[in-house]
């Protein structure tokens, strides 16, 4: 009896203290910089890093420095390898009814086109379905463009609803005989910037090369087809190398009172080819190793590590920490990655039954002046690094930023450090701060399932 009212008379002294030290955190975090000169030293110091290309390797070395430079321990390098994909020369010009460039991207994982390039009479969908529909006889022996727009979304949800426009269709409209395929951008900008991204072929079907297209342009494109013959040449000098080498880096802010139970956050350090990989994903990096320092010198009792997963682009990294760290999971207590750009956080969502737990009860009011509600909505995920982990039994917890402007600078050119708020930034931070806190020193094991009522 006397040791439960000592627990009791601990936990009701800890409650309040775990809120207002969060507070406090927060309200350093907020003025804090660090996740600012992550970002802008990423971003220039080692620009766009591709999964397997040199500057990768670059970015490797820049994270165990970065860590080591901001008071992390544990700092490890995991070697792995991955089927990298390497753009080469690219151009995509409308040559009937009328010559004149366009402006285009080939996709991730594409094939190249023949030598010289391919040319062709351009068929227009004004959505996916459409070209589902649509017969072999109209698309047989043409390059299919589909041209469906995207949904600008605070939730970031019109991306969702369009993904296997640009990662399933190239081998949708092979099956029906074309010889290439483009997709509008999935982008809400109308900037003359194609975006670009990952896509697969379908096993057992033709591959086909595949483009991304401005959404300018795949107006053009449209116009001119509802008018008359359009056509247009491809040319893409893409490159597969297998066996290419990739790494994650990590480090650990270790625990004072349970070093064996780990937080594992972090970013992904490859980015696409184009732009610097400002908002996918150096924030996303940058706000994790800077929530994870601040709240690292406080002290927590379980460690919280940040790690720097390296091959998300090409869908190589997530499956790979799953399973080369499956051994370690039951010593995972929660996870979670930052990979929805920099917009400022609307929404916290955590594993089933935490946010009613009574040391759980002033989290929602020490994000209320960050502007973030806990949903009632369980977490179900986090990101794409830390999926396996999940799917292992380890519970997630999951910030809802806000996407309304990502996809404006999602895999172009113009995602770079210019596009970042760094009020928004610093609210990211903030947020992470808080909830890392609270996860990092409250007695609450997430990984127990709350009791049903
Ligand atoms: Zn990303």
């Amino acid at each position: 009896v006397k040791t439960l009212i000592a627990a009791a008379l601990a936990l009701a002294i800890a409650t309040p203290a775990l809120a207002q030290n969060a507070a406090a955190l927060r309200d350093a975090a907020l003025k804090d910089d660090t996740a600012w000169n992550v970002v802008r030293s990423l971003t220039s110091e080692v620009g766009a890093r591709p999964a397997g290309s040199l500057a990768a390797a670059r970015a490797r070395d820049w994270g165990v420095a970065k860590l080591r430079e901001l008071g992390f321990s544990n700092i490890k390098v995991e070697p792995y390898t991955v089927t990298a994909w390497e753009r080469g020369p690219e151009s995509a010009e409308l040559t009937a009814p009328f010559r004149r460039p366009l402006n285009i991207l080939g996709l991730g994982r594409s094939i190249p086109t023949p030598a010289g390039g391919v040319e062709g009479e351009v068929v227009v969908f004004a959505s996916y379905d459409a070209m589902l529909s649509a017969t072999d006889r109209q698309i047989a022996g043409k390059i299919v463009l589909v041209n469906q727009p995207m949904v600008r979304a605070q939730d970031g949800s019109g991306y969702g609803a369009i993904n296997r426009n640009r990662t399933q269709g190239a081998s949708e409209a092979a099956r029906r005989g074309a010889i290439a395929y483009l997709t509008r951008s999935l982008a809400t900008d109308d900037a003359n910037n194609p975006h670009t991204g990952a896509m697969t072929y379908a096993a057992g079907v033709r591959q086909i090369p595949a483009a991304a297209v401005s959404v300018p342009d795949a107006n053009v494109l449209a116009d001119l087809a509802a008018k008359g013959p359009v056509r247009i040449k491809l040319s893409m000098m893409s490159r597969t190398v297998p066996g290419a080498p990739a790494w994650d880096v990590s480090g650990e802010m270790i625990g004072t009172g349970r070093p064996d139970e780990i937080i594992v956050i972090g970013g992904h350090l490859d980015s696409w080819d184009v732009g610097t990989g400002a908002v996918d994903d150096a924030a996303g990096i940058a706000i994790t190793t800077a929530a994870a320092k601040i709240v690292g010198q406080a002290r927590p009792r379980r460690t919280i590590r940040v790690v720097m997963w390296g091959a998300e682009e090409i869908g190589e990294s997530g499956a790979r920490y799953g399973r080369d760290h499956a051994a370690e999971v039951p010593k995972i207590v929660a996870a979670s990655e930052s990979d929805n750009g920099a917009g400022a956080i609307f929404a916290l969502a955590l594993p089933p039954g935490t946010r009613t737990k009574p040391e759980f009860a002033e989290l929602q009011s020490t994000l209320a002046p960050l502007k973030i509600n806990v949903v009632a909505a369980p977490a179900t995920g986090s990101g794409a690094d830390t999926a396996a982990l999940h799917q292992a039994g380890v519970p997630a917890f999951s910030f809802d930023q806000d996407s309304s402007k990502y996809f404006d600078l999602h895999h172009s050119q113009n995602d770079t450090l210019e596009q970042i708020d760094p009020g928004d930034l610093a609210q990211n931070v903030a947020a992470w701060t808080v909830v890392l806190h609270f996860i990092a020193n409250s007695t609450v094991d997430l990984r127990v399932p709350a009791p049903a009522r």
